[in-house]
């Protein structure tokens, strides 16, 4: 696995606007935000894309939902926000760390996926 700019942020190698840390992941605030918040969850533990995923991930990944709902709530968005993962350079994919997006703050068109 390619040694992303994310694993660099974990190790303390460049600087990042982290808004949470714990024991298997950290959140930082985008650096080129789509929205008044936009947080990237990331786990400590690299996994390319959430399709590599295997069931020993299980924990992990349900640990990063809980910890988005948490950092949302401390962010005061718990009441509107939207998760997104970008699984693939298709999908507009660009770091190969698996991470989810909080996004908040703006509205939402009704009934619209994504964007
Ligand atoms: P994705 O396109 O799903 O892979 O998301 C990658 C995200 O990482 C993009 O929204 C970028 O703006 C963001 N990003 C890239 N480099 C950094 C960085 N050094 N600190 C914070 N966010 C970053």
């Amino acid at each position: 696995m390619a040694d992303t700019k994310f694993a660099k942020i974990i190790a303390g190698e460049i600087p990042a606007d982290k808004v949470y840390e714990d024991e298997h992941c950290i959140a930082i605030n985008d650096i080129n935000p789509q929205a008044p918040v936009h947080v990237l969850v990331i786990p400590k533990q690299p996994i390319e894309k959430l399709a590599d995923a295997r069931p020993d991930d299980q924990a992990l990944l349900g640990h990063l939902m809980l910890a988005a709902g948490n950092i949302a709530r401390q962010l005061g968005v718990d009441d509107a926000f939207r998760l997104i993962v970008n699984n693939g350079a298709g999908a507009g994919q660009t770091v190969f760390h698996l991470h989810l997006h909080i996004i908040a703050g703006r509205s939402f068109a009704e009934g619209k996926m994504v964007g």
